[in-house]
């Protein structure tokens, strides 16, 4: 039997900021970050955001997981779903946890804190997988089996971290949290993403909404508009665009009446449901497979 090459991008939660179930909602999903990428055999996870409870269920049974999981940084919206992680109770487990440090601290101590009364009942020494912590400087290259991990710091409170992913001669750029400079391009990230295959990217606010003319204006807040993403990705000759990081006030209607309006002749760009997959160098024109 051949060695797989799937490259896979499976999208466990797409939503920002906080959890937003209910019944305007249900088509794009109200799980907050949690993604699930396969390079041939390898599991690599980002953040731990509710959806990451669904992964967790996906992956029980499938007996002893190796898997890496990075973060892209700690704001409470992508790291919630830890605690309800099932593998990580599960003996024989290995999971390798790549952070940076973000405000003096790294993903080990807010786990510490999330597993621990009076927040939870269980906590960390109950956990039987195995766990080992890594710290990465933004700008770091990791290799990952035969997948390469490129980061970057990206513009986000207390930053966030980028990351693209090689593997197969294909690539995958994942860039959420972030917030687009007042003028011209962000250079580091369209050097990150640059030529990418596929890319996800922070998406939450309408141009009205970010200067204030819906609302309080949200420069600042950390996040970017549909159109600064979509600049971005033009600059990068980015192939296909996954917008991400939807505000949890949006309904799925919302989303389609900008989807109608903004993308309407995009055949390259969407807005991102919880569930979808995606083929890492395959068109978005093939319908995603939703499971
Ligand atoms: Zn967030
Ligand atoms: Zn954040």
């Amino acid at each position: 039997m051949g060695v797989s090459k799937d490259f896979s991008v499976h999208f466990w939660g797409v939503r920002g900021s906080i959890p937003a179930p209910g019944a305007h909602t249900v088509r794009y999903g109200g799980n907050t970050t949690s993604l699930e990428i396969r390079c041939g055999n390898q599991l690599i996870a980002i953040d731990g955001g509710t959806g990451i409870r669904l992964l967790g269920e996906s992956l029980l049974g499938a007996g002893p997981l190796h898997a890496t999981l990075l973060m892209t940084h700690l704001h409470l919206d992508h790291v919630q779903g830890f605690p309800f992680f099932a593998p990580f109770l599960v003996p024989g487990n290995r999971f390798d946890i790549w952070s940076a440090h973000h405000n003096g601290t790294g993903v080990a101590d807010i786990l510490r804190q999330l597993f621990n009364q009076p927040a939870f009942p269980i906590s960390m020494d109950m956990l039987k997988a195995e766990l080992n912590f890594h710290t990465l400087q933004p700008g770091d290259t990791l290799q990952i089996g035969d997948a390469t991990v490129r980061t970057a710091r990206q513009r986000h409170p207390g930053d966030a971290v980028g990351y693209r992913i090689e593997y197969d001669g294909r690539s995958f750029a994942h860039c959420s949290d972030w917030e687009h400079p007042a003028d011209g391009l962000d250079e580091t990230l369209v050097d990150l993403v640059r030529d990418v295959d596929l890319m996800s990217i922070d998406a939450t606010y309408t141009d009205d909404e970010y200067h204030g003319r819906a609302g309080p204006p949200r420069r600042g807040w950390g996040h970017a508009t549909h159109t600064a993403a979509l600049a971005h990705a033009d600059a990068a000759h980015v192939r296909n665009t996954l917008l991400f990081h939807h505000d949890p006030a949006r309904t799925d209607d919302q989303l389609d009446e900008i989807a109608r309006t903004t993308l309407a002749h995009r055949r390259d760009v969407r807005f991102v449901a919880e569930r979808q997959v995606f083929q890492v160098g395959q068109p978005l024109m093939l319908p995603a497979r939703t499971v």
